[in-house]
């Protein structure tokens, strides 16, 4: 027998047209339910001109047609620990960078093909949520800070990186790798990084944990740095901008009794090691659409969102963070060392997987056995 739950509204809501509440909008939408999407820019797509690097098979799963975005094609990355460094690097193509307003652009092109009306320009405040909250279901997409999360109650986030991102018109040498350079003394609990963008433009960027340090400061001092002195000397400056990510998920997903369910950045689903959230985001959109047309339609609790998400991707968020842990450790240097020498840059090559590092360990066990 279904569950009755809450005040069964039988619409839905959606505060923030970033790619997870756009995914949230197409999804119900496709399943005939009457959806509206409100965003305070007039052009969403976060941050503004921006790329981002997200995995083929990430990608895949969210059912974007996300090819037109495509700006470069990663195999691989380059690791530097002080004067040590680690190359991994695959045969097949394993990241795309994607022009993130274009995606976003796509995004809500789907949303709109399936039904979904989209409000852009108007900034909710909690006066106004509450209006739309007397007759639809909210889905609080709103990235970080949320306005849903904090005029609903929901626990907080704990952890977040402050990060710095600028672009230049600057072509890298080898546009198929992404730098990554771990410093705790320039970017204590994160890393910066140089991603080609394209084949005429790079962005260098810097992550550093909000309890440590500044962004702005962390970039100018990696800026000092030969490399990335470097590209910023023998290039023009595109843009430059500074960003939260939320690197801890909230306690709680969904307001059961007040029908009101989070995703994406605004529930804090991002990889603790890396920051990526839109293939966490993307999922999380999916499977609340899912269950939020289950609860209109049939009374089901809202709340087998947060289980079925969870059930996927705790494990996963524990092992990014575990990850985060060594490589802001002090050891982490002789640990690289180690890691060559033992050959796992090329099974990294081989076995990597961005999102599901579980996989990684399931893909090694099975070689191993069939190679006896
Ligand atoms: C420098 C940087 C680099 C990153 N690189 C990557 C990457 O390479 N790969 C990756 O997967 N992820 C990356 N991320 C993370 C990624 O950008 C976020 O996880 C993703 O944008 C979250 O999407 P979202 O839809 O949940 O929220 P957002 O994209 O933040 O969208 C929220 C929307 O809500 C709107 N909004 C907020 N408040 C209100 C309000 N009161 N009323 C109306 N509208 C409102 C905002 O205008 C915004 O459009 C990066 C983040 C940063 C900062």
């Amino acid at each position: 027998m279904p569950v009755q739950c809450g005040n069964l509204r039988s619409s839905v809501a959606v505060i923030g047209a970033g790619v997870s509440g756009l995914i949230a909008a197409r999804e119900l939408a496709r399943r005939g339910i009457d959806v509206k999407v409100y965003d305070q820019k007039p052009k969403p797509g976060y941050p503004v001109r921006a790329s981002g690097i997200f995995s083929i098979s990430g990608l895949e799963g969210l059912g974007i047609g996300y090819k037109p975005a495509i700006t470069n094609t990663l195999y691989g990355a380059m690791i530097y620990v002080g004067t040590k460094k680690m190359k991994v690097l695959s045969n097949e193509p394993q990241a795309y960078v994607l022009d993130r307003l274009r995606l976003n652009e796509i995004c809500m092109e789907e949303a709109e093909k399936h039904g979904a009306s989209i409000e852009l320009g108007k900034r909710l405040d909690g006066e106004t949520l509450d209006k739309i909250h007397n007759d639809s279901i909210i889905i609080g997409a709103d990235g970080v800070p949320s306005l849903v999360a904090s005029h609903f109650h929901f626990p907080p986030i704990h952890r977040h990186i402050l990060t710095y991102r600028a672009e230049y018109g600057y072509s890298l040498e080898d546009t198929r790798l992404a730098e990554l350079y771990f410093d705790k003394k320039t970017t204590p609990g994160f890393f910066a990084w140089i991603s080609p963008e394209s084949s005429n433009v790079t962005e260098i960027a810097v992550g550093v944990d909000s309890r440590y340090g500044n962004s702005k400061s962390a970039f100018d001092k990696f800026l000092q740095k030969r490399r990335a002195r470097g590209i910023a000397l023998h290039s023009k400056q595109i843009s430059g901008s500074a960003s939260i990510i939320p690197i801890s998920l909230r306690k709680r997903l969904v307001n059961e009794r007040e029908e009101v369910l989070l995703i994406g950045d605004a529930a804090g689903q991002t990889k603790p090691s890396t920051g990526g959230g839109i293939i966490f985001g993307g999922n999380a959109a999916i499977t609340a659409a899912k269950a939020v047309a289950a609860h209109i339609r049939n009374g089901l609790p809202l709340t087998s969102y947060e289980k079925k998400w969870k059930s996927e991707f705790s494990k996963e968020i524990r092992l990014h963070e575990a990850s985060r842990r060594i490589y802001s450790s002090k050891g982490f240097g002789i640990m690289l060392l180690i890691m060559k020498d033992l050959g796992i840059d090329s099974l990294l090559g081989t076995y990597g997987n961005m999102d599901k590092p579980t996989k990684i360990v399931k893909d090694i066990i099975l070689r191993r056995k069939q190679h006896g």
